[in-house]
């Protein structure tokens, strides 16, 4: 499966060692399934560590960075105000258990930000964030249904697990073993962009659905954002059936646009889940929304939700660092790194005559190897998916760091300068190539 290493540009000795040793006392050798190249094959590089745009792995091989941690690092690694913000919170103390002001302040970042948002509750994970939202939405509405969309991932929650792109599709699995009949059974999973399933799903289950939740764009079945007129269908039909609309913007919050996804189509959720930018790469996630439902939670009302480290102060410094120094010169320069990247990936693959498709969703963007456009999940599967690890290593071999999986999304960063997109000029020609010659199974 792993292409044929080109020239030993990059070595993986000392990886490979740490991926030994990590597979002995940790599942798979990783703390998240993807990064064990499953889907690709070859070892997992270990990074020691890293600064804008570049990454150093443990045998000192440099890539540039188009995953940006799945998304966070949109000003590039080690910045030196989240830096600064993050040594000056941990010097005062790491964590009290006890309200400060920069939770305050973060916040109200948030809430001044993005319009619908009028109170929010910080969490430690975007998985918290949308399994805290859908069981307030199960509370407000006192409903126990849940809509979601076929390749849509919201983080490991049990009832959303159901076809969830990017992670599980590596895997094959349509859910996950774990998941009990009775969690899978209150959620209905619906092919994403098609507006008529969604009716006949509430006129199949009248006053039983507590919440569609959906992602503002979709990003973890590789990019495929809302068709035109698709989140504001969602909006009207929960409205009209009294359910509740939950906009995941984990992954396009802060990083889509300035104000997210909703910075783009303008369509507000009731519910809104955040995590990745908002967080600056600590672990940090939030969910809010209307004053009314947020009202329900815990001390204010009886929707039960906690967090021992929520609001940790040096997470809370990172993310607010981030948010303040992601000014418009750097969603500038996003979509612009964004364009160039999109038209570099374009030119290269139709020099070799591979069909593809580069989608964007504001800044994020993603490539299929197939000539249609790709609006659901059993398009996106039905790309050749085959052509990716070969495309991927060579990438690699070259010193460009591609998200691992044909179903990712690729992330730039505002620190991608002229050497980094000439490295990524000159590895794509060679991966282009390796693509035209991949062979289908
Ligand atoms: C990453 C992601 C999550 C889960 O966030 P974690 O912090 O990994 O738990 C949820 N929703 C979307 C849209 C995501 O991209």
């Amino acid at each position: 499966m792993t292409a044929t290493p080109d020239a030993s540009r990059t070595h993986d000795t000392a990886s490979a060692a740490l991926f030994d040793r990590a597979s002995r006392v940790t599942p798979g050798g990783v703390n998240s399934p993807v990064r064990a190249f499953g889907s690709v094959g070859g070892t997992p590089r270990f990074i020691a560590s890293a600064t804008g745009s570049t990454l150093t792995d443990v045998d000192g091989n440099t890539y540039v960075d188009l995953v940006c941690s799945w998304g966070p690092m949109i000003l590039g690694h080690a910045h030196p105000a989240v830096v600064e913000a993050v040594r000056t919170a941990a010097t005062s103390g790491l964590s009290f258990g006890a309200p400060t002001a920069g939770e305050v302040e973060l916040a109200e970042e948030i809430v001044a930000r993005i319009a619908p948002v009028e109170q929010v509750r910080l969490v430690n994970s975007g998985t918290e964030a949308t399994m805290s939202a859908v069981r307030l939405a199960r509370g407000f509405t006192g409903r126990s249904k849940i809509v979601k969309f076929s390749g849509c991932y919201h983080g490991h929650v049990d009832a959303l697990l159901a076809d969830a792109g990017s992670g599980l599709a590596t895997f094959g699995l349509p859910t996950s073993p774990g998941v009990t009949g009775a969690q899978a059974e209150d959620t209905v999973v619906l092919p994403y962009n098609d507006l008529e399933a969604v009716r006949a799903a509430f006129a199949a289950n009248p006053g039983q659905i507590a919440a569609v939740i959906t992602e503002a764009a979709a990003g973890n079945m590789g990019t495929v954002p809302p068709l035109p007129g698709f989140n504001e269908g969602l909006r009207e039909i929960t409205r009209e059936n009294g359910a509740l609309l939950i906009m995941d913007e984990v992954m396009t919050g802060f990083r889509a646009s300035a104000t997210g996804w909703h910075g783009i189509d303008g369509v507000a959720g009731d519910l809104v889940t955040f995590g990745k930018v908002m967080s600056g790469g600590l672990p940090a996630a939030a969910f809010g929304g209307r004053a009314d439902v947020m009202a329900r939670l815990a001390p204010a009302g009886p929707v039960y939700q906690a967090g021992t480290l929520s609001g940790n102060p040096v997470a809370v410094a990172a993310g607010l660092a981030s948010l303040r120094a992601a000014d418009a010169e750097v969603y500038a320069s996003l979509d612009r790194n964004a364009a160039t990247l999109g038209r570099l990936l374009d030119d290269a693959l139709t020099a070799e005559g591979v069909p593809h498709r580069v989608q964007n969703a504001g800044t994020l963007l993603s490539v299929f190897f197939t000539d249609g456009p790709v609006t659901n999940y059993d398009e996106a599967k039905a790309a050749q998916t085959w052509r990716f690890p070969a495309f991927f290593h060579t990438l690699l071999e070259h010193g460009v760091y591609a998200p691992p999986s044909a179903f990712e999304t690729w992330f730039v960063s505002s620190a991608l300068d002229d050497d980094a997109f000439s490295r990524i000029a000159d590895a794509l020609p060679h991966a282009a190539k390796a693509a035209a010659a991949a062979t289908a199974p």
